[in-house]
């Protein structure tokens, strides 16, 4: 015992080897000194050797200062909402690694004067919404749902049908969410049908704005009515419409979806959306509008509070301005394209190719199947693709585990096929 305790490298000798020297600068000194900690006491007690310690605390090193692991997406849900919804294209990352260090995010390098915080993709989402006067930004469509009905109808009513009064998921209900602004609620109309009416009888002197969320998570069939934003702009009060998955333009893949345009034609006064649903950009929460009622939103100071970060407007420039983002390629992904992946695959891992539903999810789209290919492999595999050292989250539907690549990019097909093999083996 005392021979071994003797025989411990010191932690100073240790640290000074060049490896480790490299590893503190990239990962921190406090994260190497406690992997140096853990290893000299696995000397202690026999389990290594003195003259392998430094390739041990190599070996036993994080692989990145940030214990979020990237994980591949094999359920066949596109925005899935525990894998982070949209994963970003590869113009959006750049976007953000390049606006890490100090940027002109809100100063004109010509004037050397200030100038308007996130000034590209302001202009990008404009450029993008012909029908929108005025735009911002802020943390995430929750925020800017909360600083519409405040700017707008703090002490005033807001009003909203019955068959609107959703939770949007997280425990993030539409009621509790408005009662948080100081504004009060108004419901109007019944769960399945809502008239004009209904919400022209409850106009008055009090009426801050009227607010029309899209259901976005579920469906309403049967005897149900509802009423257009086009009828509730005829009010006279500032229609909200909170369309949720920033479909910024109709399209015909998903036709149930409201869009941001179609809602700002229809005579909306705001629209909100979040900025990695459908758009595929950053977690981010759109405003579009008109410029009265916006202008009265970037006045009001929670605006400040929302404020979103000089990467966060990086990657979503970029996503407006740059290639398709993945989310699309994955929804567009065609039965044909994922066939011929799929069926590689299975054969790769002596495996059956089944053919599967895919869905948009992340609360949008509830009713849109997108169909395609899984490989069918045992249920048993499910948990250790997810343990692997590449993760893979895949989906256990009747007693099989289905590896579904609609959300899987091309150049990982071969990290997936060696975790497939690792578990069927
Ligand atoms: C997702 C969603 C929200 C919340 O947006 P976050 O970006 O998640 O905060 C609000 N309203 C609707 C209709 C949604 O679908």
């Amino acid at each position: 015992m005392t021979d071994l305790r003797r025989r411990v490298p010191r932690t100073d000798e240790i640290l000074s080897a060049p490896a480790l020297v490299a590893a503190a600068s990239r990962l921190g000194t406090r994260t190497v000194k406690a992997v140096v900690a853990s290893v000299q006491e696995q000397v202690r007690q026999g389990a290594v050797a003195p003259e392998e310690v430094v390739s041990t605390v190599v070996g036993q090193l994080p692989a990145s200062a940030t214990s979020l692991r990237p994980v591949l997406n094999a359920t066949g849900v596109v925005l899935h909402t525990n894998l982070g919804r949209a994963p970003l294209s590869e113009a959006a990352v750049q976007a953000m690694v390049r606006a890490s260090g100090y940027v002109d995010v809100e100063l004109d390098l010509g004037s050397g004067s200030r100038a308007t915080r996130g000034r590209g993709a302001l202009a990008a989402l404009l450029l993008a919404l012909p029908a929108a006067e005025s735009a911002l930004v802020v943390n995430n469509g929750a925020a800017a749902l909360v600083l519409a009905t405040t700017a707008l109808a703090a002490g005033k009513d807001v009003l909203v049908s019955r068959g609107e009064m959703v939770e949007i998921g997280d425990g993030f209900r539409l009621p509790d969410l408005i009662a948080s602004t100081g504004a009060r609620l108004r419901e109007v109309g019944t769960t399945n049908r809502t008239r004009l009416e209904d919400y022209r009888d409850a106009v008055g002197p009090e009426t801050g704005c009227i607010l029309k969320v899209h259901p976005s998570n579920f469906q309403v069939v049967g005897f149900t009515s509802s009423v257009g934003v086009a009828q509730l702009a005829a009010l006279g009060v500032p229609v909200v419409a909170d369309v949720g998955s920033g479909l910024l333009v109709a399209d015909p893949m998903l036709p149930d979806e409201p869009d941001v345009t179609a809602a700002l034609r229809a005579g909306a006064a705001v629209v909100t959306c979040s900025g990695d649903k459908l758009l595929g950009g950053p977690q981010a929460g759109l405003v579009l509008g008109q410029i009265q009622p916006v202008s009265q939103l970037r006045r009001h100071p929670l605006y400040r509070a929302f404020r979103c970060d000089k990467t966060t407007l990086a990657a979503l420039e970029a996503t407006l301005t740059g290639p398709v983002p993945p989310v699309w390629q994955a929804i567009r992904g065609t039965r044909a394209a994922l066939r011929k992946r799929t069926e590689a695959l299975a054969v790769a891992v002596g495996a059956e190719v089944v053919p599967v539903d895919g869905a948009v999810g992340g609360g949008g789209a509830p009713g849109v199947p997108l169909p395609g290919w899984a490989v069918a492999v045992p249920a048993a595999c499910a948990e250790q693709l997810r343990i692997g050292a590449t993760p893979v989250l895949a989906r256990i539907t009747d007693g099989r585990c289905l590896v579904d690549l609609r959300c899987v990019p091309p150049e990982a097909d071969l990290a997936l096929t060696e975790a497939l093999l690792a578990c069927m083996s």
